[in-house]
């Protein structure tokens, strides 16, 4: 018997799978036939650990030391941006993400496409940092193994049983056994509840699309900062020689394999253009994935009330990468492994209990 059976193979299954193998006994259950192949595939990989409600936060801000040890970190910048009339909006995100209100020449010197007359507005912070995702993810799926532990794809979990001792689920054809039963399985997650008989946490998965577009012709954008207009409306990041643009947006949808919406992408890259000299004849490429936000946008994490033999790391929204070492820390801590270091107040912003 697994003493963690994690159900879900993307950046939350795994970094929690890789701090539960120094105190048991874990096997990761995945639906599909690859690790990230929903939501932790399709990221922005950006670390910026001043991004979302404050316990994720906490989250964040514990996470960095750790993924700078793993070695997937590297410098990226963040840089906000607004035209004259989103000056409230503005000044709301600049000083949510520490960002230093910079010149608008500053930010054309960094960023060379952004519009001379419709640029008013830039903050910028140099301490965002791109994530190596992939990478982040195999050491993970290494270390789990290392440990001791299993991994299998291909195996969608369809029935779940509780014993006087624990859990059999049923994935792909196999009964598998666990003491404690980590639900990891991102916009399924209360899906996944509702198969172990116990109660969502009311979370929503929320679509985000990304657009890819050639880079401009004869400006090396490797170097520039990612970019997001005021109210995050939009946002921009270089990536391997090309630009993603997303129109950021939030749609609630069921869970399912996303994809992009053509008039949504549409919309924002109408946003992206009005912000530049940029006019976008061609997409590359479009995708989209799901952040699944509980009701106040918080990580759920820890055992749940109704049962304890059932723990939720779930609620990652669009912070799933940035804040995974340290919600993976504050699990072990409350299946009984070593300290955290987070606050008790932030341990309980964090809990299931919350919803119970
Ligand atoms: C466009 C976009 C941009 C983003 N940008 C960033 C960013 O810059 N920085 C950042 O930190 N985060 C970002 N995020 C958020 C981040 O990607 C997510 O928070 C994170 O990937 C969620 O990870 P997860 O493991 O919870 O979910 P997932 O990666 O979706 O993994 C859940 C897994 O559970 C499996 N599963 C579900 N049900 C079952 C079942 N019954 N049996 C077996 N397996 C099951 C699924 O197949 C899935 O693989 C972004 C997200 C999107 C969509």
């Amino acid at each position: 018997m697994a003493d963690f059976l994690i159900v879900g193979g993307g950046i939350a299954g795994l970094s929690a799978g890789a701090r539960l193998a120094t105190m048991g006994r874990v096997v990761v259950l995945e639906g599909e036939t690859v690790l990230g192949f929903h939501s932790s595939g399709r990221s922005a990989a950006l670390f910026e650990e001043d991004y979302g409600a404050p316990a994720t936060v906490a989250c964040a801000h514990a996470s960095g030391p750790e993924l700078a040890r793993l070695g997937v970190l590297s410098p990226r910048g963040f840089l906000l941006v607004g035209q004259a009339h989103e000056r409230a909006a503005f000044e709301a995100d600049a000083e949510a993400l520490k960002m230093t209100v910079i010149p608008p020449a500053e930010a054309r010197a960094m960023v060379p496409i952004l519009h001379p007359e419709k640029l008013a507005l830039a903050g910028y912070t140099d301490a965002a940092q791109d994530i190596d995702t992939d990478l982040l993810m195999q050491i993970y799926a290494r270390a789990i193994r290392a440990a001791g532990g299993e991994i299998r794809t291909g195996a969608p979990v369809t029935a779940i049983a509780r014993g006087a001792e624990g859990w059999t689920v049923t994935a792909g054809g196999a009964e598998i056994r666990g003491r404690i039963l980590v639900n990891a399985a991102g916009a399924w997650a209360d899906r996944l509840a509702a198969l172990a008989g116990l109660p969502g946490v009311g979370l929503t998965p929320m679509r985000r699309s990304m657009a890819q577009i050639p880079a401009p012709e004869g400006l090396d954008s490797a170097g520039w900062p990612m970019v997001i207009g005021a109210g995050e409306t939009w946002y921009m990041k270089p990536q391997a020689g090309k630009l993603l643009v997303s129109p950021a947006d939030e749609d609630p949808v069921e869970p399912h394999d996303a994809w992009a919406d053509d008039m949504v992408l549409a919309e924002g890259l109408a946003r992206f253009e009005e912000m530049t000299t940029m006019t976008v004849t061609r997409l590359e490429t479009s995708w989209a994935g799901l952040r699944s936000f509980a009701p106040d946008r918080t990580l759920v994490l820890g055992p749940d009330p109704r049962d304890p033999g059932f723990a939720w790391c779930a609620g990652q929204g669009g912070q799933g990468f940035l804040s995974a070492p340290g919600s993976a820390a504050v699990l072990a801590e409350m299946l009984g492994g070593p300290a955290s270091g987070q606050p008790e107040a932030v341990l309980q912003a964090l809990s299931v209990a919350r919803f119970r």
